[in-house]
């Protein structure tokens, strides 16, 4: 099972065997309010009718075409929709089905940029520790997360990071944004002396560090990085997968923090999760970039068999309609302090040592159990559930997502469940 203690699973398994709006139903009929959107990504909540309907008429209509030297109209209506909602510029789009296959995607078009352009000596890419980029070699080598390189080690060449932006002696119990930290983008100046400009084709980074646990970025430290990646002639890309789709309060994470990156990476919000999609947004530099010699000569060496599936783009054509006519995308804007206030409230809670929160997003640090790591956040979870509250936990981190829908009652009930769960964790 992917990312699961198969062993513990498989002694008491949690199975959900149906969905609608905000909660799951178990096999044994109880029923999970979701304070985690699925895994980040049922923005609009569950089972919605308009998008089943969708999907199950294109099914009927048209199951599959191909995705090479052929298209058809769902996935460019899709695709025109989409680049809409985004900032000026960022004007294309290539479809994935996944967020890894996204962020390979956007690293392989960074380095065939740079070398159609003739500066293909740039190879090397920045990333950040901390980050989570999805599971291919490119994600797992731009993405700083220990367990990966002990498991698998870094398999792109040449990869740096910078450091990440969590400093919790300076930032604990931060609403929002913290102060402290914009000084870190500055390592990039550092990075960039040490391998020289000429060598990096682009910095990834999440505008927000979701999965490793909510590492809100801080004040300024954003449009810093745009600064030193345009002085340097560096690709920014901006992995969007989870800040996508309404979860800070603006449709991307772009739009809340006022920086435009070259490149954005979704997916999960993109069909709200009910046929898999990722999507790649590009500037419209880079796709003319492409854009020379021979008519009939492929310009870009890549693809899936499912890039722009009919029945995804139908989901997605479905779900962008439910997030503009429900106002879904600048939801999280309007809960946001009732939100806050909600999960700060656990601070005196036992053994919580920060909290965090930005949009619909929110994050409680538990003091690990001596010698145990991750063993107090993952009871808490198994005690959650058991009191009909799904949420998630990454290390000793609780993260939190609702679907954008939730109501302020039931925020009330994913924060008080947590609480009691704690009272009784060891
Ligand atoms: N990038 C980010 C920022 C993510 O949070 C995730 C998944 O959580 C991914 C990439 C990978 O997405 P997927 O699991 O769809 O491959």
């Amino acid at each position: 099972m992917p990312f699961t203690a198969n062993r513990q699973f498989k002694q008491t398994p949690r199975m959900l065997v149906s969905a609608s709006g905000m909660y799951y139903r178990t096999d044994d009929g109880r029923p999970i309010l979701d304070g985690t959107a699925g895994l980040w990504c049922v923005n609009a909540g569950h089972c919605r009718p308009e998008i089943v309907k969708a999907i199950q008429a294109q099914a009927a209509e048209m199951d599959y075409a191909p995705a090479f030297q052929m298209g058809h109209p769902g996935a460019f209506d899709f695709a025109s929709q989409l680049t809409a909602l985004l900032p000026a510029g960022l004007d294309h789009v290539f479809f994935t089905n996944s967020g890894s296959e996204s962020v390979d995607t956007a690293l392989k078009v960074a380095l065939a940029y740079h070398r159609a352009r003739g500066e293909g000596q740039r190879t090397r890419f920045i990333g950040r520790e901390r980050g989570y980029h999805g599971v291919g070699f490119g994600g797992i080598s731009v993405g700083g997360i220990v367990t990966n390189r002990k498991a698998f080690g870094t398999m792109l060449p040449g990869v740096d990071h910078l450091p990440h932006t969590h400093g919790r002696s300076q930032q604990a119990f931060s609403r929002g944004q913290p102060e402290w930290g914009a000084h870190l983008a500055d390592e990039l100046e550092r990075i960039v002396a040490l391998h020289d400009a000429s060598t990096i084709a682009a910095v990834i980074v999440e505008p927000v560090a979701c999965s490793t646990g909510v590492l809100v970025p801080p004040k300024g430290y954003l449009e810093r990085l745009r600064v030193l990646c345009d002085k340097h002639g560096l690709l920014l890309i901006f992995d969007e997968v989870i800040t996508g789709f309404g979860r800070l309060g603006t449709p991307f994470a772009t739009d809340y923090f006022g920086v435009t990156p070259d490149v954005i990476t979704a997916a999960k919000g993109l069909t709200n999760a009910t046929v898999p999609m990722g999507a790649v947004f590009f500037q419209k530099k880079i796709y003319d970039a492409f854009m020379t010699g021979a008519e009939h000569m492929i310009e870009l060496f890549h693809g899936y068999t499912y890039s722009g599936h009919p029945l995804a783009a139908a989901a997605g054509l479905a779900t962008l309609k439910v997030y503009k006519d429900e106002g879904l995308l600048t939801r999280a804007a309007d809960l946001n302090d009732y939100w806050a206030d909600a999960v700060h409230s656990l601070k005196d809670a036992r053994h919580v040592v920060d909290i965090r929160n930005l949009g619909l997003i929110g994050a409680i640090e538990l003091d690990p159990l001596p010698g145990q790591p991750t063993k107090r956040a993952f009871t808490t979870f198994l005690k959650c559930f058991e009191k009909g509250v799904l949420i998630r936990t990454t290390g000793d981190i609780i993260a939190l997502s609702p679907p954008l829908i939730v109501e302020k009652a039931q925020i009330d009930q994913i924060v008080e469940t947590i609480r009691d769960a704690l009272a009784g964790v060891e």
